[in-house]
């Protein structure tokens, strides 16, 4: 069976590699392609939109795909939602695979905030020096509290960068653990963290770092899923599930 996985994210490659050399799914991985240097797995790899709703439709039609994995980032709501309709409009099935969300435990002092202009808002009255962790797309929201100290880490560089007058520009790609940004955080003197909702491992330990430090963490909620989508967690379970399908495909009807 064809499977197509809607990529970008670590479950998406931990899903992937579940499926290298698999006996009956055949799974294509599919990433936006604006990342330099993505992290592959062995399976073949396409980049780049589809066209919107259309476009993925005439994809999932024309690779004769039998089920569609939406593993992409819990922020990543246009890819997510456009998933969801092209699914519904091709009745090819579908299932999300997305991480927990992280939860806040004692001690820790998180602001939940809607998205990064109530995030900017909010810092005029909170914190001088701040390290931004939200990603390359979206930094000009903080052009609204331009009179802080930034710190802002990406991937790969801004383009354009913001127009802040007081910027450190980093590039890095995590995993990062508790230590290297309790370590970030004190060579910077940051107060205040701002970063997205994204859940999982891999970049939690700034959240751990924050913590420790006494600092607050503004924290950009996920926008919704589409609904009539279910979601898992963990991709041994959407194997399953995609093995499930492939032998429903196969049955004797
Ligand atoms: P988005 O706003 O939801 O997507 C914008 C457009 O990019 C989509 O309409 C689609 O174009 C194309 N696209 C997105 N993901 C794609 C994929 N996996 N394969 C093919 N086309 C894709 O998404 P975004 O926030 O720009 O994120 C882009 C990618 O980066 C996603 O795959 C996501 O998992 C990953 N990512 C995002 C974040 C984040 O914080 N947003 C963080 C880490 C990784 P067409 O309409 O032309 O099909």
């Amino acid at each position: 069976m064809q499977v197509l996985i809607l990529a970008g994210t670590t479950e998406a490659n931990a899903l992937a590699r579940l499926l290298e050399g698999h006996s009956t799914l055949a799974a294509t991985v599919s990433l936006a392609g604006r990342t330099n240097r993505p992290s592959r797995t062995a399976l073949p790899y396409r980049s780049g939109g589809f066209g919107g709703v259309e476009g993925l439709a005439d994809y999932l039609r024309a690779n004769r795909v039998g089920a569609m994995v939406d593993a992409t980032h819990p922020f990543a709501a246009g890819i997510s939602t456009n998933a969801a309709a092209a699914a519904e409009r091709t009745g090819v099935p579908s299932m999300a695979l997305e991480r927990p969300a992280w939860q806040p435990g004692p001690g820790d002092h998180w602001i939940p905030v809607p998205d990064l202009d109530a995030a900017a808002e909010a810092l005029r009255s909170l914190g001088h020096r701040v390290l931004v962790t939200t990603g390359r797309q979206e930094l000009v929201p903080y052009e609204a509290a331009p009179d802080k100290h930034y710190v802002i880490r990406t991937i790969d560089p801004p383009e354009p960068p913001p127009g802040l007058a007081d910027a450190v520009y980093i590039q890095d790609r995590g995993p990062f653990d508790r230590e290297s940004e309790a370590a970030l955080m004190a060579e910077h003197g940051i107060d205040v963290l701002v970063t997205k909702n994204s859940g999982g491992d891999a970049t939690r330990g700034k959240l751990d770092a924050a913590r420790e430090r006494g600092i607050p963490v503004m924290l950009v909620q996920r926008p919704a899923r589409p609904e009539g989508v279910p979601v898992h967690h963990d991709p041994e379970a959407v194997r399953q599930w995609l093995e499930e399908r492939a032998a429903a495909d196969h049955a004797p009807s």
